[in-house]
This record gives structure tokens, sequence and C-alpha cells, in this order.
């Protein structure tokens, strides 16, 4: 497996391997790696002859006031998981390398950036855009990955991709989660056991909405209700937001859809979980 620390030297691999008729994949991460990560390799390794995982903190996605400084870092283990997975090149750049200074561009979009996590995270979206979007021109993949997880940011990739003409094949993969429904999340391991039993309620909230999108009297107002109820009755979590908002448009919906998604951002302590389940309407 191959690690590259300078865009130019990817750029140099790519070229050769793009000329030599292979499929490129890229798996975007910003490392502290897990077996959500892996899956996404492993989804990557399958459909493609060339896989670039990519490891970089993106300091662009951060606000003022979130947790840069603190997110894990761990190159060595990453790198070990990524070799196990098969990936074949790693790009772990610098922050000077991928922001130099005088830079003045950014892929900003206007609509479904501004809403949900947007709303609650200014800028972050900016961020990642904008990080995507110098990775896709580095690496130029034939397909990228992206987790389910971050429903929002696969929404929002897929609407760059379409509105800048990329040919970049966006690939979603479904979250994995903990045995007791936890989403798996660098963020994780901030919480304390308390934070980490509580943590559940957001899976339980998810299970009771898909409950109930089964049920014919209730409609996505109803069941947003239901999952805010459970909030407000589990102390210490603070939730940000819980809703059931269409699944393309993340707008408001009225009557019973046919593609819904529950979306659910909380806080326990210091830590901010975010999670979500499509939901199926019979
Ligand atoms: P991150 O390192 O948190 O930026 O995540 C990198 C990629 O892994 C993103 O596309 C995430 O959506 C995805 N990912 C993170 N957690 C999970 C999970 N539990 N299951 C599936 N994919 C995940």
């Amino acid at each position: 497996m191959q690690v590259e620390v300078l865009p130019s030297a990817v750029r140099n691999v790519v070229h050769s391997h793009r000329c030599g008729g292979r499929r490129i994949g890229l798996v975007p991460t910003m490392g502290a790696l897990h077996v959500g990560h892996v899956s996404l390799m492993d989804a990557a390794r399958r459909n493609c002859d060339f896989v670039i995982a990519s490891i970089f903190v993106n300091p662009l996605q951060f606000g003022p006031n979130e947790d840069l400084e603190r997110y894990p870092r761990s190159l060595e283990k990453d790198l070990q998981k990524c070799e196990a997975a098969g990936v074949d090149l790693v790009f772990t750049p610098q922050a000077s390398q991928m922001y130099a200074p005088g830079a003045e561009s950014e892929v900003r979009l206007t609509g479904l950036t501004r809403m949900l996590e947007g709303r609650h995270r200014p800028s972050h979206f900016d961020g990642v855009t904008t990080v995507v979007a110098k990775l896709f021109n580095i690496t130029l993949p034939d397909q990228a990955y992206f987790g389910q997880k971050d429903y929002q940011q696969q929404l929002i990739i897929r609407r760059m991709v379409s509105d800048l003409d990329w040919g970049v094949e966006i690939v979603t993969c479904p979250i994995v989660r903990e045995d007791d429904g936890l989403a798996l999340s660098s963020r994780n391991r901030y919480l304390s056991p308390a934070d980490r039993e509580r943590s559940l309620v957001l899976f339980r909230a998810l299970s009771l909405a898909q409950e109930l999108a089964e049920t014919a009297s209730e409609t996505p107002d109803s069941i947003a209700r239901q999952m805010r109820q459970l909030f407000s009755d589990t102390d210490g979590v603070d939730l940000d937001y819980a809703v059931v908002v269409d699944c393309k448009t993340l707008e408001l919906l009225t009557g019973r859809p046919e593609c819904a998604v529950a979306l659910i951002a909380a806080r326990l302590g210091k830590t901010r979980l975010i999670d979500n389940q499509i939901l199926r309407f019979r």
C-alpha cells in the first residue's frame, strides 16, 4: 500500500492508472477509522480496480467552537486498517498542502447546506464541499463512497456532482451500528459511560419512527412529535433536531410520503451525535 502526502504525487499515480483503464474508487475520511469507514473501503474494493482512501481532518469544516483540536488522530492504526481493507493508496495531506496561503476559492451550495445540520453548524458544509471538490480533482475517481450515517452530507455531495457535471458516481453505504444500535462514529469515544448509555435514545427514537411509519394513522409530523417526546423524557440529552423530512429535498412533509427520512442530532455533554433512518410508510 502506497502512502502519499503530496497532491502532485497522487495526481501522478492516478494518471498512470487512468491511462491503464483502471476504475478508481475514492473513500474520503477524517481518520480515527472504525468498522463503518472500513465498510466503505470494502465496497470500493469490490467495485473498483484501484482504491484510494483519504485521511484528512479538514479544518475548514469545523466551526470556531467545535472539536478540531481534540478530534481523534491515530494515523498508524488507520494505515493498518486501510492496508487490511485492501486499500491501494492512502492520501494524507497536511492542511498547508490542501489550503495554500492566498487561496480564495470555495465550493458552496446555497439550499441543502443551509438546512438542519447547516443551521446548527454554519459554514460546515462549505468546508465539506470545498474539500471533497479538491479531493475529486486530485484523485479523479470513477466512484466515491460516502456513508448514509451523514445523510445530509451525501445528499449535498450528490447535488454538487450533478450541478457541476462531475463524472463521479456517488455510492452511499449503509450505517454500521454497534450491537445495541448506536451508529459507529469517531466521536463515540468521547462519551462517558453514562452518556454512552443515554446515547441509545437516538436509535430508540429512530426505531420508534419506523414502527410508527408502519401505522396507517401516523403522519411525518406526528412521528416527529413522538420522537421529540422520547428525548424530553430522557435527562442529559440536548436535542438539536428530530425531524421526518423528504428524503431528497429535506423539506417538511405532509401526508404519507413515498420516501421520508428521520434525522436526529443531539448533544450529550460536549459530544454531538447524528443519526438517521429512511422510513418505509405502509
Ligand atoms: P468521517 O471520517 O467521520 O468524515 O467519515 C468518513 C465517511 O465514513 C463518511 O462518508 C461517513 O458518512 C462514513 N461513516 C462514518 N460513520 C459511519 C458508519 N457508522 N457507517 C457507515 N459509514 C460511516
